[in-house]
């Protein structure tokens, strides 16, 4: 049996796509957008997270570690991140939650027990299950897995994806993928170099595949204020999405709640000063896309 990395199961979304939904979160993203709102799903492998507020400084976790990682100082454990191993042992006896573990090892059959769990839900509300991350296909065979059980028991189901993987990765997963759900950040490539780390080139040209093969597509633009946000980028990115017949966009207005994630993983954010932007600025980008002919909400 297939197993896969998970660090979040999200059970009542309401932002993953149509009606009540459970969002799976895999762990591992081959992209790094400055302004990721899961940092901690980034690296493929697990992370150790330390919330300093919940700190209560007993010393359980400077007892546990086996390398010697963790040290009290002035009332507060400091994880060395050099030394960390990554083991765990803090985490497990940390009374509070201060230190957790990101990225939990599961297989096909625990995954898919969690999603049936709500099926009374997703039946009423239209909904389903979603896969999320990092970027979810970089374990599109777990996926695959458990999306082929979902689909076997009638549960709609949508993957959020970057779009920055190998086709053969979507061409298998879309014959038990109900709706795509894909992000799109820039159509210059240095500009997504600078955005996101990699070039847009196979991302664009995957979204082409999908459209052309006329699956169920929402594209989904996360709005950055002075980094994709240009009035000719929108109409440009507009007239692209229509000219391949795809109807429907979600803009994602930029925000700073994942910040401080950031600080628990040990990481530095990258872009505190950009502001979110201002409701009526996103409706002024909402009607370049509806001069498309595209249908467009605001927010996931
Ligand atoms: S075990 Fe948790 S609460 Fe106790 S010192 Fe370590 S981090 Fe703080
Ligand atoms: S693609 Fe998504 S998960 Fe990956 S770095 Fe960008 S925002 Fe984060």
């Amino acid at each position: 049996m297939k197993k896969g990395i998970v660090f979040n199961i999200q059970k009542y979304s309401l932002h993953d796509g149509p009606g009540i939904r459970t969002t799976i979160f895999l762990k591992g993203c081959p992209l790094k957008c400055l302004w990721c709102h899961n940092p901690e799903s980034i690296r493929v492998d697990r992370e150790i997270s330390y919330s300093k507020n919940l700190c209560i400084s007993c010393g359980e976790c400077m007892k546990a570690c086996p390398v010697d990682a963790v040290k009290l100082h002035r009332e507060e454990s400091i994880l060395d991140r050099e030394v960390c191993i990554k083991a765990g042992e803090c985490a497990e006896v940390c009374p509070t939650n201060a230190l957790e573990i990101v990225g939990k090892e599961m297989t096909v059959d625990e995954v898919v027990k969690e999603i049936e769990k709500d099926k009374v839900f997703y039946q009423e509300s239209g909904g389903g299950v979603t896969f999320s991350g990092g970027e979810p296909l970089m374990q599109w065979e777990f996926v695959y897995e458990i999306a082929k059980v979902c689909k076997e028991q009638g549960i709609h189901t949508a993957i959020d994806t970057s779009g920055h993987v190998k086709w053969e990765a979507i061409d298998q997963v879309r014959k038990v993928i109900d709706l795509f759900l894909y992000d799109v950040k820039h159509l210059d490539t240095d500009r997504h170099m600078e955005m996101t780390g990699v070039s847009n080139l196979r991302i664009l040209e995957n979204l082409e595949r999908l459209a052309y093969l006329k699956e169920k597509v929402y594209v989904r633009i996360p709005i950055i204020p002075g980094m994709n946000d240009e009035e000719d980028h929108l109409r440009a990115l507009g007239k692209w999405i229509a000219s391949m017949g795809l109807k429907e966009v979600m803009l994602l207005p930029y925000h700073k709640t994942g910040m401080d994630k950031y600080e628990r993983i040990g990481w530095k954010y990258q872009i505190p000063d950009v502001p979110e932007p201002r409701d009526e600025e996103m409706q002024r980008m909402k009607k370049k896309f509806q001069e498309e002919g595209i249908t467009v909400k605001i927010g996931g």
